[in-house]
């Protein structure tokens, strides 16, 4: 059969990446903000889609993150194994006007840890930037627990849209840059 050398093209990279964190952190929004330039205010935590398919171009090549979201699981304080089975991506989401999602985060990584690869390349994300005086927990914090765990890290405003498609982007960048650092 007669290979189609631009459909090969086009199918070059699929990535699974999960998005987690406690419920209302923002986590639809975040996907709605980069795959739809979108945003609910008054969203409740299940109008989130199952996942989105977004193409991106990294060195000329074109990658399909496939974006998960919890559709409002994590409501129930754990999600499934089947959620992250697969995923090579993972962005650890907390809010920064609520400590007590920021408190969270050692949980949701060790759920991450015990159901995905140890290699999954993760970003700490402080999300709802823009709420600045209700923050609750500072740049520094933030930076210094991604530091400790070995994460990136980022803020991010889905309502202003600041950084948001910055984060998505340092992850699949990452995720390409390993595997093509594997097939050399
Ligand atoms: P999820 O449960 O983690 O998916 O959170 P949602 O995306 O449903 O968001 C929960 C609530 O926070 C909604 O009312 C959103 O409008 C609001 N929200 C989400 N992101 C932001 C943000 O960056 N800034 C502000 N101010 N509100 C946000």
């Amino acid at each position: 059969m007669a290979l189609n050398t631009e459909e090969e093209q086009t199918e070059d990279y699929l990535f699974k990446i999960v998005l987690v964190g406690d419920s209302a952190v923002g986590k639809s929004n975040l996907l709605a903000r980069f795959a739809r330039d979108e945003f609910y205010p008054n969203s409740k935590s299940t109008i989130g889609v199952e996942f989105q398919t977004q193409k991106m171009e990294i060195n000329g090549k074109e990658v399909k993150a496939q974006i998960w979201d919890t559709a409002g699981q994590e409501r129930f304080r754990a999600v499934t194994s089947a959620y992250y089975r697969g995923a090579v991506g993972a962005l650890l989401v907390y809010d920064i006007s609520r400590r007590q999602t920021f408190d969270s985060i050692g949980r949701w990584l060790n759920e991450l840890h015990t159901h995905s690869d140890m290699n999954v390349v993760t970003i700490l994300v402080g999300n709802k930037s823009d709420l600045k005086d209700a923050r609750e927990v500072t740049t520094a914090e933030g930076k210094a627990l991604a530091e400790a765990q070995g994460l990136f890290f980022i803020e991010t405003s889905a309502l202003d849209s600041s950084n948001v498609a910055i984060a998505f982007q340092m992850v699949v960048k990452e995720i390409y840059h390993i595997l093509s650092r594997k097939v050399i």
